[in-house]
């Protein structure tokens, strides 16, 4: 597994993820990072995240994280 994403699980599981919106196959919410917290959105168009590296259209755990909380919130 990949380090991105046994950082994800880890901040859902520590509560970390507030989930403010879901749609189809979408949504959107807060993650509280190490330093910081961030606005984050993910959609079929591609994920949105104000940490530094999602500023840089790079995969950041914070998108993982909220999709992961989306998720478990479905099921
Ligand atoms: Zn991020």
């Amino acid at each position: 597994m990949r380090h991105i994403d046994e950082k994800a699980i880890r901040m859902v599981e520590d509560g970390r993820v507030t989930v403010t919106w879901t749609g189809d196959d979408a949504g959107a919410g807060t993650v509280d990072g190490d330093t910081d917290t961030y606005q984050v959105q993910f959609s079929p168009a591609g994920r949105v995240c104000t940490c530094q590296a999602g500023r840089h259209h790079r995969v950041c755990s914070h998108a993982i994280a909220l999709e992961l909380a989306v998720a478990y919130a479905l099921v």
